[in-house]
């Protein structure tokens, strides 16, 4: 079967997030393809709620707000840690079981303890990361990849961000915390996500 996808024309893509981080590295990941990334926040475009209930659908409905708005293309991402044991938890609510002081030792630790909790829970887990972009005409392509690991336990590794300390992929022997950034950029749930992104719109 062949998919038919829109493709981006170079110019302007509106970058619906309002993470300078996540800004920089899309803007790097794009500039090969004479794309110019324009952050939410310097368009003065307000951060939808995240009322979705997938990952795709939280991408959606930013990227949509966005190109809604601003009258471009706009590209969101959405993203978080499903463990196995607990039903897919925290999945979408990954950011908020940091709380307000967004403290993922805080957050890795409520993993840990809800693991501990399950009889015979096993370590498995994955990271998802949604990609979706949309038209002002209404025309929207989404894209997700995930990555499969392990849990450990304690926590290893001052690198990355968010659970990465107590995730270690499949066929690795450290965590994504230990990991060079670059090795985990290559590997990572938002590489392949935006792999399958490159493929089919760019
Ligand atoms: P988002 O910014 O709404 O997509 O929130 C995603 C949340 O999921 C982040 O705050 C992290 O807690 C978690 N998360 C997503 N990707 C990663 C990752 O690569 N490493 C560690 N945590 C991640």
């Amino acid at each position: 079967m062949t998919a038919h996808h829109r493709k981006l024309t170079p110019g302007k893509l509106v970058i619906a997030s309002h993470n300078e981080g996540k800004v920089r590295e899309i803007r790097e990941l794009l500039a090969p393809f004479g794309i110019e990334p324009v952050s939410a926040g310097s368009l003065g475009l307000p951060e939808p709620d995240e009322t979705g209930t997938t990952f795709v659908a939280n991408a959606e409905l930013k990227a949509r707000a966005a190109a809604d708005l601003s009258g471009l293309p706009a590209l969101a991402d959405d993203s978080g840690l499903c463990v196995e044991a607990l039903g897919g938890e925290p999945g979408i609510f990954s950011a908020r079981w940091a709380g307000p002081s967004k403290d993922f030792g805080l957050a890795m630790q409520l993993v840990e303890d809800n693991l501990s909790r399950v009889p015979d829970a096993g370590r498995d887990a994955h990271f998802v990361c949604a990609l979706s972009v949309c038209w002002p005409d209404g025309h929207v392509e989404n894209f997700e990849g995930r990555v499969d690991g392990q849990l450990v336990w304690p926590p290893r590794g001052e690198n990355g961000f968010g659970y990465d300390a107590m995730f270690q992929p499949w066929h690795h022997d450290v965590t994504f915390g230990e990991m060079e950034p670059a090795a985990k950029h290559a590997m990572s749930h938002r590489a392949d996500a935006f792999r399958k992104l490159v493929a089919a719109v760019l």
